[in-house]
């Protein structure tokens, strides 16, 4: 009886690699959460996902009723749900104005973190009647939006900031468009986006490890410079950024290397450290290992989180 995971965003890059890696062991069916179910089929197979491994049911993290209605359906397929990882993100870097979800939400911050708040909060249940004895919940983090670390602390566009989390409070619709309230900076919505998923793998350890023993965790896999993230930035980002990855910071990563990290997080018995933020480093050494990676006082800030959770419910009318 193998295992049952559901990874959003498994349709490309990290995700995909996930899935492939996890399938690879044959101790896991795949659910894949993805937006494209055609596109999600093709990949499954190019990738040799065996058929019988691998289950798409659609979900647009942005849509509040897509997110739900995917719940729905992965119900009714009557299977134990083991591991969760929340890993679809987009990153819109070049974005003049905000794009907004079908609630008037900034669509980066909709998408990454609302989506996968609601989604979290509502499989929590299925997670916790899980016939696993080692539950897990996996959210992929980043660099940039941990300031303990060098990619964290390069301040271009700017760095991730939440400030007193005003443009949530204040409903988070048009012209708002910032968490906190200030100007609309693309990057950093990204950024902010990735800090709040963190901030949510950090209060859902602190208010259910405990008494669920599911693990809850947070990891940077390394610099996946030629994933598909980066199409929507300049063309002469995207042929420069892996090349400097490469040669010059050493962070690069290749996409099937870093599903084999998200994987090892998800099923390897020295991950079941809830809490936990992992990492490789900046640098990639050869069997390089990975580490308790300490994070920025913004993504520890316990009241920060516990405000960050309740206005993230109101915004996306959970329960
Ligand atoms: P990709 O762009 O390759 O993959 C993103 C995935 O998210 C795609 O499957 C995409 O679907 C999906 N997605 C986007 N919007 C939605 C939506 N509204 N609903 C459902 N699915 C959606 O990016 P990566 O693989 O590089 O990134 C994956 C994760 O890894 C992200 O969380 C990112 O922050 C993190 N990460 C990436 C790093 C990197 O260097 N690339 C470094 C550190 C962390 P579709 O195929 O339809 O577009």
């Amino acid at each position: 009886q193998r295992s049952t995971v559901i990874i959003t965003g498994a349709s490309s890059g990290v995700g995909l690699y996930t899935a492939k890696a996890l399938a690879d062991t044959n101790q896991w069916d795949i659910v894949m959460a993805c937006r494209n179910v055609e596109k999600s089929e093709k990949v499954a197979q190019e990738v040799g996902i065996p058929n019988d491994q691998y289950t798409v049911i659609p979900i647009d993290l942005a849509n509040f009723d897509s997110v739900r209605e995917f719940v729905n359906s992965f119900r009714t397929t009557g299977r134990s749900l083991d591991a969760l990882v929340c890993n679809a993100a987009v990153y819109l870097p070049i974005e003049k104005e905000p794009q907004r979800n079908p609630n008037g939400y900034e669509l980066t911050v909709a998408t990454n973190h609302l989506g996968h708040f609601l989604l979290c909060n509502l499989l929590l249940e299925d997670l916790k009647q899980s016939s696993s004895p080692d539950p897990r919940l996996v959210i992929l983090g980043t660099v940039t939006a941990n300031r303990k670390e060098l990619g964290g602390k390069i301040p271009i566009p700017a760095p991730p900031d939440l400030g007193d989390l005003e443009g949530f409070e204040k409903g988070f619709k048009a012209p708002i468009a910032m968490i906190n309230g200030k100007k609309f900076k693309p990057g950093k919505a990204y950024k902010d986006s990735k800090l709040c998923n963190v901030l949510t793998m950090k209060e859902l350890h602190r208010r259910y490890h405990e008494a669920t023993g599911i693990t809850f965790s947070s990891l940077y896999p390394g610099c996946v410079a030629e994933s598909p993230l980066f199409r929507n930035h300049y063309p002469l980002f995207q042929k420069i950024f892996p090349w400097f990855q490469k040669k010059i910071t050493g962070g690069y990563i290749s996409e099937a290397e870093a599903g084999k990290r998200v994987a090892a997080v998800v099923k390897d018995p020295e991950y079941k450290q809830s809490g936990t933020y992992w990492s490789w480093g900046n640098r990639q050494k050869k069997d390089g290992k990975s580490f308790v990676q300490e994070m920025s006082p913004e993504a520890t800030d316990e009241a920060k989180a516990q405000k960050l959770w309740d206005l993230s419910a109101k915004l996306v009318k959970f329960p």
